[in-house]
Parts: C-alpha cells; structure tokens; sequence
C-alpha cells in the first residue's frame, strides 16, 4: 500500500501496532502483551506483528517505534529505559536487522507530544505522560524537540521540587518517606506523579493497597494536584509553553484540570496564567500514531 506507515507503540506492558494509510485512516490496529524482561522476545513481538501487517497489506511500509528512554546513536544502544530489561542493547539496530533497515525509533512521550500537538493551535506544546512512568516531550513549531543528550522533556527524573518543605501543601507530605527512584537517585517527580506513585502516597494516608486506579474521591489526590502543579511550574518557568497536554493513565482524573491551573501560579515565577492545560485528544492510541509519524 502506498505511502502508508507503521506505528508501533513498545509499552511496558503492551505492544501497539497500527497501520496508517495515505490519508491517515487506520488499517490495522493490534496490541500484544510485551514479553517483560526478555529482550530477545521483544525483539521477536515487534517483528512479528510487523510481519503480519507486511503480509496483510504489502511489505516495505516505513516503521516508527516509540520506546521508553532513549537510543544512543554513539553508543548505539537504549538508555533510561524504566522496561530495564532494554536498556545497553542495541534495539534500533536490531530492529532493523529484523526488518530491512526501515525502523526510526523515538521516545514514546515525544511521540505522543508530537501527535496531540498535531490537534493544537500552539507554538509551543510540552506533553506529558502520568502513566507507570512520567514523562514529557517537547514539540516546538510542529517539530520535536529532541535535545542534545536524547533527553529533552525528561522531566520525570527531576527532583520533587518542594518535596516536604511546602506549607501551601497537605500537612501530611512531611510524614512521606523518601522514594528511591530506579533511575538511581531518590524523589524524583516519577516516583509520586506516576500511577504507582499516586497509588502509594494513598496508601501511606489511607493504609488501603490498590491493585486498580487510585479512586476519585482519594485523600491523596489534594497533595497530588499540588505536586503536579509544583512541577509544572518549573516548566513553564523554563520552556513557557502555550499548552500542557496531559496524557496516561492517571490524566483521565477530572480533578486535574481543576485544581492544576488554579494552583500552577502560585508556584510558577509568573501569575498571568496563560498556559492551558488540557486532556490528551487521542487517549491511549497518541503514541502509537505519533510513532506511525516518525515513519517519513
Ligand atoms: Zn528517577
């Protein structure tokens, strides 16, 4: 098929493949649990569900792959991935070994800022994912903004700023511990924005273990708000974006589109509060088309 492209959406859970054609209608859609912690199985999934799309449709269709962390061009392997079982090996290369040499692989947070900025009437728009991890892509004149290091908008692995130290905040982030961060270091904003952050910080004021989301009526979701407002304002303090998009997860709670933009000035260093923040259009499927857009 002409002109169409392959996404693929490599989660930590899932795997997400779609096939776009010319006009950007989806022709085939699949996701497969992702073999955890077996490089080589991966490896194999993605091929796989590529090969079956090139036997359905026609092979030779560009492939775009957004990932957790990032591919090292120098090094020629995976960097900060938080599905670890990637990272020091050599994915894009053997991606493209496994499929004639037409795979471009992205982050998947920038590939969802660079398909949710496709919708928005914005110069500037910085993407967020509040899911099992957090991050952050950075799209500027349509363009992702990739950065020097590969790690542009990564700001998941900054710390919690004000973590403790916030006498605006609920009283009870004092009493939190600290939180060791796979990353290496301690506090870092994934470790309480993230839906396994949240879901603990519930637990520390509630005593209840959630294997399902966090409830919408949580005693943690105050301070959660507040968190997500502190860290914001750190990015707008330093890329100002015209938009916030908020995806993942824990972006489907109502509550943030309330309580964030009317807290967000009080720690941000202006107090005109232009920025939106705004729901993700395209929910779940924003990275596996975005990933479909790095294909050409
Ligand atoms: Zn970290």
């Amino acid at each position: 098929m002409k002109a169409a492209r392959i996404g693929i959406d490599l989660g930590g859970t899932k795997i997400e493949a779609v096939l776009l054609d010319v006009s950007g209608a989806v022709r085939f859609r699949e996701r497969v649990a992702t073999p955890t912690g077996d490089y080589a199985g991966t490896v194999a999934a993605v091929a796989a569900l590529v090969g079956r799309i090139d036997a359905e449709f026609g092979g030779g269709s560009p492939v775009g792959i957004g990932t957790p962390g990032a591919w090292v061009p120098e090094r020629r392997q995976m960097k900060n991935c938080n599905s670890t079982w990637l990272n020091g090996r050599p994915l894009l290369d053997d991606l493209n070994a496994a499929l004639d040499g037409r795979v471009r692989i992205a982050n998947d947070a920038n590939c969802f800022a660079l398909a949710e900025a496709e919708g928005v009437d914005a110069e500037v728009v910085f993407g967020v994912i509040l899911g099992t991890g957090v991050g952050g892509g950075i799209v500027v004149g349509g363009q992702l903004l990739a950065g020097a290091n590969a790690i542009a908008g990564e700001w998941g692995h900054t710390p919690l700023p004000y973590f403790g130290v916030d006498a605006a905040a609920d009283g009870r982030e004092a009493s939190l511990e600290d939180r060791p961060c796979y990353c290496g270091r301690t506090n870092c904003v994934e470790t309480f924005l993230s839906g396994p952050g949240l879901a603990r910080t519930h637990e520390a004021f509630t005593g209840e273990e959630l294997d399902t989301p966090v409830p919408t009526d949580s005693p943690a979701l105050d301070l959660y708000t507040t968190m997500l407002a502190r860290s914001l304002a750190q990015i707008v303090n330093v890329l100002d974006p015209d938009v916030i998009v908020l995806g993942g997860g824990v972006s489907n709670l109502d509550v943030l589109y309330r309580e964030v933009p009317r807290k967000l000035p009080r720690y941000a260093f202006t107090h005109e509060g232009r920025t939106q923040i705004v729901r993700a259009r395209l929910g779940d499927s924003a990275g596996v088309f975005g990933a479909a857009r790095l294909g050409g």
